[in-house]
C-alpha cells in the first residue's frame, strides 16, 4: 500500500469513527488539564468505574492508617473502622458486593456482625445499595444526611462509637446530602487526619442550585484540616499506586498531605468548565 492509500484508508477510518461517536449520544467534553494530566467526563467516569468485574472484586483488604481498613472492590470504596464497641461500615457499594466485602472484613480478622453504624457517602446505588443487607444481616444502624434521607430513609448525620468520631461535613453537587466525613486516627503514637470524600463530581449539566452547592462545596474542603485523603473511588486518592508501596517499616504511603485537594482540583476544573460551556456569552 502506497502513503496515498495509507492516508486515505486512515481519513476513512477517522469519519467512521466521528460518525460512531455521534451515534453513541453527546460528544465527550469539556478537557480540563490539572497537574499535567488531561481529564474528559468519560475518562473521568471510567477511572472511577473501571470495568464490571473491577467494581465487583475484592481489592486485597488492607490497613490504611491506624484503625481505618480498606474492605472494598478495585474500583468502589468500602472503608471498615474499627472500635473496641464495634465497627462503622462507610459505602457498602451494590448490594451484590455485600458478600465480597463480608469476606474482605473477615479476611482482616474482624467479625462482619460486629458492624454497628453504616454510614455512606451519597446516596447512588454504587455507593449505598447495599445498606438495607447490612442492616438486615448485621442490625447496624444506618445513618445519612439530612438531605440524602429521602432516598435513603436514614437517621442522623453523625458516627460515635467507641470514642471514634466521624463527622459529617454536607459536600452537596453531586447529590443534595453528598457527605464527606472526617475523623482522627492514631498510629505509631501520630495523629492524622482522615478525610474521606464524596464525590464532588459535577452533573452533566449544571443548575443554578447546583452551582451554588458546589461552589460552597468546593470551598469547604479547602478548610478540612487533612493528612490521609481517601474517596468514595479509590482511584480518587491513587489506592494502587499506594497499596504498592505498603511496607512495614515504610512511611505509610496514604498519608499524603499534599494530595489531599488533588481530586477536588481535577472536580473543581471540570465543573467550571462545564459551566462555562454552558454560558458562552457570561465570559
Ligand atoms: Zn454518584
Amino acid at each position: 500500500m502506497n502513503r496515498a492509500t495509507a492516508c486515505l484508508a486512515a481519513g476513512a477510518l477517522a469519519a467512521v469513527l466521528v460518525v460512531g461517536t455521534r451515534a453513541q449520544g453527546p460528544a465527550d467534553h469539556p478537557t480540563v488539564t490539572v497537574d499535567g494530566q488531561t481529564y474528559t467526563p468519560a475518562s473521568i467516569l471510567a477511572r472511577n468505574m473501571g470495568t464490571p468485574a473491577d467494581q465487583e472484586t475484592a481489592f486485597p483488604p488492607h490497613r490504611i492508617v491506624g484503625n481505618v481498613y480498606y474492605v472494598g472492590t478495585r474500583t468502589l470504596s468500602s472503608f471498615l473502622i474499627v472500635t473496641p464497641q464495634g465497627s462503622i461500615l462507610l459505602d457498602t457499594t451494590y448490594e451484590r458486593n455485600v458478600p465480597v466485602i463480608q469476606r474482605s472484613v473477615e479476611q482482616l480478622g474482624f467479625r462482619f456482625s460486629d458492624i454497628r453504624i453504616v454510614l455512606g457517602n451519597h446516596a447512588h446505588s454504587d455507593h449505598q445499595e447495599g445498606d438495607a443487607l447490612v442492616r438486615q444481616m448485621t442490625g447496624a444502624q444506618v445513618m445519612a444526611m439530612a438531605d440524602d434521607v429521602p432516598p435513603l430513609r436514614a437517621m442522623k448525620p453523625a458516627g460515635m462509637l467507641g470514642g471514634v468520631t466521624l463527622v459529617a461535613h454536607l459536600t452537596a453537587g453531586h447529590t443534595p446530602g453528598a457527605t464527606t466525613w472526617t475523623m482522627k486516627a492514631t498510629e505509631g503514637g501520630k495523629n492524622y487526619d482522615v478525610v474521606l470524600f464524596t464525590s464532588l463530581r459535577a452533573p452533566g449539566a449544571v443548575s443554578p442550585a447546583v452551582a451554588a452547592m458546589l461552589d460552597r462545596s468546593f470551598r469547604l474542603v479547602r478548610t478540612l484540616p487533612c493528612d490521609v485523603p481517601l474517596g468514595d473511588h479509590p482511584a480518587q486518592y491513587r489506592m494502587q499506586e499506594k497499596y504498592a508501596k505498603l511496607k512495614s517499616g515504610a512511611p505509610n504511603p496514604f498519608v499524603e498531605k499534599a494530595g489531599c485537594l488533588t481530586e477536588a482540583r481535577i472536580q473543581e476544573a471540570m465543573y467550571r468548565a462545564v459551566v462555562a460551556e454552558q454560558n458562552p456569552h457570561q465570559q
